[in-house]
Parts: structure tokens; C-alpha cells; sequence
């Protein structure tokens, strides 16, 4: 999904679109999603797109929600970071490329090591009905 600049502006409110457009970070613990342990799947804020699911949601204590996984590999890109003097791999919408996080190695062990680590402006929380 390709928008104009100018249209992803109308669509996103300010700080969805610093985020995902601009590669911001929300500060941590103030994201709608951090806590939230409800059951339901979580989408782009960009463009609709099926991203994460509660069921690998956990708390990280990192102040930004996390995940173990991504529903499916092919929902996101991941891509090297260099930015800010860190070697970190940045986490993007691969349907409309907004970006999401980064995704490290700390994640809990016994669900594969990985932490996806997501602003929760960059995602729409869907409960499950
Ligand atoms: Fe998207």
C-alpha cells in the first residue's frame, strides 16, 4: 500500500504518523498497549494489516508492548538499523512499510529468544469478540 505523504497525514493522527512514517519511538510506558493483556489480534495502525496476537504477547517489562512473534513471517520486514550508534534490526509493516519497532535477541527463551518490541502507536488492538 502506497499513500502520499500528504495522505498519510489525513489518515494518521500526529503521532501515529511520526511513528510509523517517520520512525519515531513512543516514550516508554505511556503507550495505549503496553499492559493490555486482553485477548484479540493486533493490526497496522497504517493499513489494516494482521500483525501480532495476543497469544504471544508478553510482558517484557520493557515498557513497550512485546511479543515473541509476528502472526506470520511474511507480515513484517525486518531490516538492519544502524541509527543512533546501535546495530538493532528494525520491524516495519510489510504491507504499507510504517514502522512498528525493533525486534532483539532477549526475548524468553522457551518461545524462541525473540523480542518484538512494538509502539503501540504503530498498532489497532481488535478484542476478540
Ligand atoms: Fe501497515
Amino acid at each position: 500500500m502506497q499513500l502520499t505523504e500528504a495522505e498519510w497525514r489525513a489518515r494518521l493522527t500526529p503521532e501515529q504518523y511520526h511513528i510509523l512514517r517517520e520512525h519515531g519511538t513512543e516514550r516508554a510506558f505511556t503507550g495505549a498497549y503496553e499492559g493490555n493483556k486482553a485477548p484479540g489480534e493486533y493490526r497496522c495502525a497504517g493499513c489494516g494489516a494482521m500483525l501480532f496476537s495476543s497469544d504471544t504477547k508478553y510482558n517484557s517489562g520493557s515498557g513497550w508492548p512485546s511479543y515473541t512473534a509476528p502472526v506470520a513471517g511474511e507480515a513484517v520486514a525486518e531490516i538492519s538499523d544502524g541509527s543512533l550508534g546501535m546495530a538493532r534490526t528494525e520491524v516495519r509493516c510489510a504491507a504499507c512499510e510504517g514502522h512498528l519497532g525493533h525486534v532483539f535477541n532477549d526475548g524468553p527463551r522457551e518461545a524462541g529468544g525473540l523480542r518484538y518490541c512494538i509502539n503501540s502507536a504503530s498498532l489497532d488492538f481488535v478484542p476478540k469478540p
